[in-house]
């Protein structure tokens, strides 16, 4: 124990106001730091510097974990999880979006491949590369989105919907493509788009490439329209090989899709 330690009055003030802040952090860290500043002879400024170092990272820390848990992600995947063997082309490209520096940009991330190459995983890892940056972020699947939307629509709310999902510095659709989206609601899947064009990021997954998209979409206009706001700023990444999910079960390749998925381009 220090010489002159923390009068009791002061720790209970420190007490009562920590609580007022909501930040009860600073309860701890204060007396902690406190005893530890004596000893190493910091000065106040390096003192409260440390303790609202503390509160932040905390604060931070949480924060990121409240929006990864809010962004409805199907499971939790990282980076550090992702094994590069088996797709080691996008190594760099991936690597470079970890840093989060698309999400201030507002650029996009389109990922193409067939199934079981790592698409979901990769989109929820830079969900939560983006959520750690302090972004909000919600991850759906494109049919998932396609009520939500058409729901809005329904109770004419869909201007107000959009504005609120601007609000979030990532949207992430997964599986494009695996289900066909009916015309009207391909309408209002290209309004989503365009209205977080230049604005917040997506990112979306497909096993089709942008060759089919039309066919989902049900109209090629709708469809090159989109396509064209989702790739004027975005980072096309394509996966290729066979499914993780079928590594060491004998199975080499899933039919049909491997064909079609093979020569998706730019
Ligand atoms: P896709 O969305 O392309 O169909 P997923 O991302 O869902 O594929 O991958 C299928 C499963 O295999 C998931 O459990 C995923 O975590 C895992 N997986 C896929 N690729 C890799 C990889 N390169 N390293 C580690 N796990 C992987
Ligand atoms: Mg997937």
């Amino acid at each position: 124990m220090a010489a002159t330690p923390t009068t009791p009055e002061s720790v209970k003030q420190i007490t009562y106001l920590a609580a007022a802040l909501k930040a009860p952090r600073i309860i701890e860290a204060a007396t902690r730091l406190a005893d530890q500043a004596r000893d190493a002879g910091w000065t106040h400024e390096d003192y409260l510097a440390a303790v609202l170092e503390r509160e932040v990272s905390a604060r931070n820390a949480s924060g990121a974990e409240l929006r990864i848990k809010a962004a409805g992600f199907a499971a939790r995947k990282t980076i550090e999880d992702f094994d590069w063997d088996a797709q080691p082309a996008t190594r760099q490209q991936v690597g470079a979006l970890a840093s989060g520096g698309f999400l201030t940009e507002a650029r996009n991330v389109v990922l193409l491949g067939p199934p079981g190459t790592g698409k979901t995983h990769l989109a929820t890892a830079l969900g939560i590369v983006a959520a750690r940056h302090g972004h909000r972020v919600l991850f759906a699947t494109a049919t998932d989105w396609v009520t939500r939307l058409t729901d809005a629509h329904r109770q004419g709310q869909l201007a107000g919907e959009l504005a609120r999902l601007r609000r979030y510095g990532l949207i992430i659709v997964d599986e494009v493509g695996y289900l066909p989206i009916e015309q009207d609601a391909a309408n209002l899947f290209f309004q989503l788009v365009s209205s977080r064009y230049e604005h917040a990021s997506l990112i979306l997954t497909s096993n089709l490439p942008f060759s089919s998209w039309g066919g989902v979409f049900g109209d090629q206009a709708v469809a090159a329209a989109m396509i064209d706001r989702i790739v004027h700023h975005a980072d096309v990444l394509t996966l290729k090989g066979a499914s993780y999910r079928l590594r060491g079960r004998g199975i080499d390749s899933l039919p049909s899709i491997i064909a079609t998925t093979g020569e998706t381009s730019n």
